[in-house]
């Protein structure tokens, strides 16, 4: 084995001890799940397509703590390797037509065993011509080409952020891209690839991995797994009010009026109570912290209608 491959297997490892953390699994289970992780993903290359997006998910993905990034995606995107990242147009060295090319090889050889991560919204207006990545044949391919294309023939799609789950701010107004979610895409093209939601501006880290760790180990999730929004229940099965430490200010009547003043934030527009996501116990930025626990509102990141179903962000709705 080479120096290469046992750091890399190493460093796998390691990510894969982690992402039972976000599936809650025991200890005595870790060392069988990380090798059937690493033996899984031999098989699955990650295609990771940004359409509309501010690539905000890729950092907070990036920003994931085990394991440092660097052996998940900087040592492992390199063309003709079976790897867990093949293509990431932002990330990988390689750029132009060479970048996209290794999209399409990895799609052609790994048909139906690739999974398809598409981060940002598709615009559709104007045949989809709002957003366009490479070209072929001498024509520009839209975002919504690509979707098409790689979404059909992939195993399974997930969607990283609420932009591709739902549309989010690219698809709010005025914006006249007639950007949609992937799930709305694909009902509009007749494509049925199974479609798990990831929602989330950003979406969190634990989020992505624990959700890939999930299909590699336990294959596609069942749909009684799901909710309605198409999102893992075990991330997104209840709500951020149900968990928020401010329960008993509001249980007391106690309400903030202004920011950084003692009190339940409903009054600051919070979306607690309409919005599903495991923030209060999952925490962000390394378990460090999170929204209502630095004092802002939650603004319902993770749902569908985010940002325009819940503006004004800062009002009682
Ligand atoms: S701050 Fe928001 S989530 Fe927390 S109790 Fe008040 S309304 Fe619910
Ligand atoms: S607390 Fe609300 S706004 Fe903050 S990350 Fe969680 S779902 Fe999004």
């Amino acid at each position: 084995m080479s120096t290469r491959e046992a750091i890399s297997r190493r460093e796998f490892i390691r990510w894969a001890v982690a992402a039972p953390a976000a599936l809650s699994v025991a200890d005595e289970f870790l060392p069988r799940l990380a090798y059937a992780i690493q033996d899984a993903v031999k098989e699955y290359p990650i295609i990771w397509l940004q359409a509309s997006t501010c690539s905000g998910c890729s950092v907070s993905v990036i920003n994931t703590i085990h394991p440092s990034i660097k052996n998940v995606i900087l040592e492992q995107v390199l063309p003709g390797h079976q790897l867990v990242l093949s293509y990431h147009g932002t990330l990988m060295a390689a750029t132009g037509s060479l970048s996209v090319e290794t999209a399409r090889s990895t799609a052609q050889k790994f048909k139906k065993k690739y999974v398809l991560v598409v981060e940002g919204a598709i615009p559709t207006a104007q045949s989809g011509g709002y957003g366009v990545i490479g070209e072929e044949n001498g024509h520009p391919v839209t975002m919504l080409q690509w979707v098409d294309s790689l979404g059909k023939e992939a195993m399974a799609v997930l969607t990283v952020g609420t932009c591709a789950a739902y549309g989010g701010l690219p698809a709010s107004a005025p914006n006249p891209s007639g950007c949609k979610g992937v799930s709305e895409v694909f009902a509009d093209l007749g494509i049925k690839t199974p479609v798990i939601n990831i929602p989330g501006c950003p979406c969190h880290p634990d989020w992505f991995i624990g959700t890939v760790a999930k299909i590699l180990l336990y294959g596609m999730p069942q749909p009684k797994e799901l909710d309605e929004y198409g999102r893992l229940k075990l991330f997104f099965g209840r709500s951020v009010h149900n968990r928020c430490i401010n329960r008993d200010y509001l249980d007391e009547g106690i309400f903030a009026t202004t920011f950084g003043e003692e009190g339940c934030l409903l009054e600051l527009g919070c979306k607690g109570p309409f919005t599903n996501a495991d923030c209060p116990i999952r925490l962000w930025n390394g378990s460090v912290s999170w929204c209502i626990n630095a004092g802002a509102p939650c603004i319902g990141c993770t749902e569908k209608g985010f940002p325009d179903a819940h503006s004004p962000i800062y009002q009682r709705r």
